[in-house]
């Protein structure tokens, strides 16, 4: 069993701040600001790409809530809220998860876009790769 079903089983302990029948939310262990807080769905995903899109939508309205809730414990209106998805994009734990990441000025969190730029007869086939897919 990974160690995040074992968390949501309640096997290892964690610091909770939220439960429901279909998720858990709880302090990251490496607080990369206060109240930097992990939002879990208790049954197990590996990544986004096998995740019930029922439960991400539910997902993501905890992490809406707790953001709110999270803001006002610590005075803060600037969030990263972010997936990894994978090892090349720095998933370490292959259980889904939504990190909520605080920001303030200056701290030395760093999340970085390099840019690349596209003809519109790119950013056309790009588009239609995806809907075709849809
Ligand atoms: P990832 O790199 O997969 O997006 O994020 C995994 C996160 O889980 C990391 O930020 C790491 O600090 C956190 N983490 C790993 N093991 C534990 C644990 O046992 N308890 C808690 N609370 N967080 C953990
Ligand atoms: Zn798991």
């Amino acid at each position: 069993m990974c160690i995040f079903c074992m968390i949501a089983e309640g096997q290892i302990p964690s610091h909770k701040i939220y439960e429901d029948d279909v998720c858990v939310a709880f302090l990251d262990l490496s607080q990369a600001n206060i109240g930097h807080t992990l939002v879990v769905p208790k049954k197990h995903f590996s990544n986004i790409l096998e995740l019930d899109n029922d439960i991400a939508g539910h997902l993501f309205t905890v992490t809406s809530k707790l953001a709110k809730a999270i803001s006002k414990a610590f005075n803060v209106n600037d969030f990263n809220i972010l997936n990894n998805c994978g090892e090349v994009a720095g998933q370490t734990v292959h259980h889904f998860h939504i990190h909520i990441i605080p920001r303030k000025l200056n701290d030395n969190i760093k999340i970085e876009f390099s840019s690349n730029k596209l003809t519109d007869e790119e950013f056309i086939n790009v588009k239609n790769a995806i809907i075709e897919q849809l």
